[in-house]
């Protein structure tokens, strides 16, 4: 059984007073829900002060980052070391959001060279692929997804890809208020599930969790989840407010 997974990935919002107040607020509003793992991905700056809060409020929610670099040290001016998000407190690492690949030149390439590093710093990549709205129109979706999932992913192995978590996001559902139906983002999700079979093994591929991301809310949320494919969600925007978050943890489980 695969436990779903709801991450927030809050971008470049919220100061570290923000970062801890909602910590404390969202802590309140899932005490006592289970099933699910719950993840926070606050800018860098508010990660240690967000993990000492989480720490000392106890209960079940995870710390992730949005990014990282995949050199463990060096004059590598502005960027961050996969051992220093461990430091930190991250348990998880999102890599290769259409954002970044849009605004900051990641590749298929430099996503796989962070996939390796987080892995080697046991830190649990939350790996993004999504076609844009032209790939899409034009019927690529699954070619360029593929290509994006062999990218990202090559080099490892079963038992490594067992651990992951992948977000399908389609970029023209990112921030949009666009969500794809939910038979839509199954499909996808089901191609990924089986490409990863065909890659790896069947039993990675029963194994890695499969989020859907794209303008999910607490609305849309239940009939998502409710996709044999769809483990969870990586949620941009509505992940901002509490009570928004906590409504879709709840109507995923
Ligand atoms: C995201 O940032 O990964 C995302 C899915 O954003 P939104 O939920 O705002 O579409």
């Amino acid at each position: 059984m695969r436990v779903p997974i709801i991450a927030g990935n809050w971008k470049m919002y919220k100061t570290v007073g923000e970062a801890v107040n909602f910590v404390r607020e969202l802590a309140g509003l899932v005490a006592g829900v289970s099933g699910v793992e719950i993840v926070v991905c606050p800018p860098f700056t508010a990660l240690a002060v967000v993990a000492a809060q989480l720490h000392s409020q106890g209960g079940n929610i995870a710390l992730g980052a949005q990014n990282m670099y995949w050199e463990n040290e060096g004059a590598y001016t502005g960027e961050i070391a996969p051992g220093m998000l461990k430091e930190a407190g991250c348990r998880y690492v999102i890599l290769g959001h259409s954002e970044r690949r849009q605004y900051f030149g990641e590749t298929d390439v430099t996503v796989n060279k962070k996939v390796h590093a987080a892995l080697a710093h046991n830190l649990l990549p939350i790996v993004c692929v999504g076609e844009r709205l032209e790939e899409r129109e034009s019927g690529t979706t699954e070619e360029v997804v593929r290509g994006q999932v062999q990218g990202s992913l090559a080099g490892l192995t079963a038992q490594q890809v067992a651990g992951l978590v992948v977000a399908y996001e389609p970029v023209w559902a990112i921030g949009t208020g666009r969500t794809a139906s939910a038979a839509d983002a199954q499909q996808v999700n089901m191609f990924i599930r089986g490409l990863l079979s065909d890659l790896f093994d069947e039993a990675a591929a029963g194994a890695v969790r499969i989020q859907y991301g794209g303008s999910v809310k607490p609305g849309n949320a239940a009939e998502l989840m409710a996709q044999p494919d769809i483990d969870g969600a990586l949620v941009g925007g509505a992940s901002l407010q509490a009570d928004s978050f906590a409504g879709i943890i709840k109507n995923a489980v």
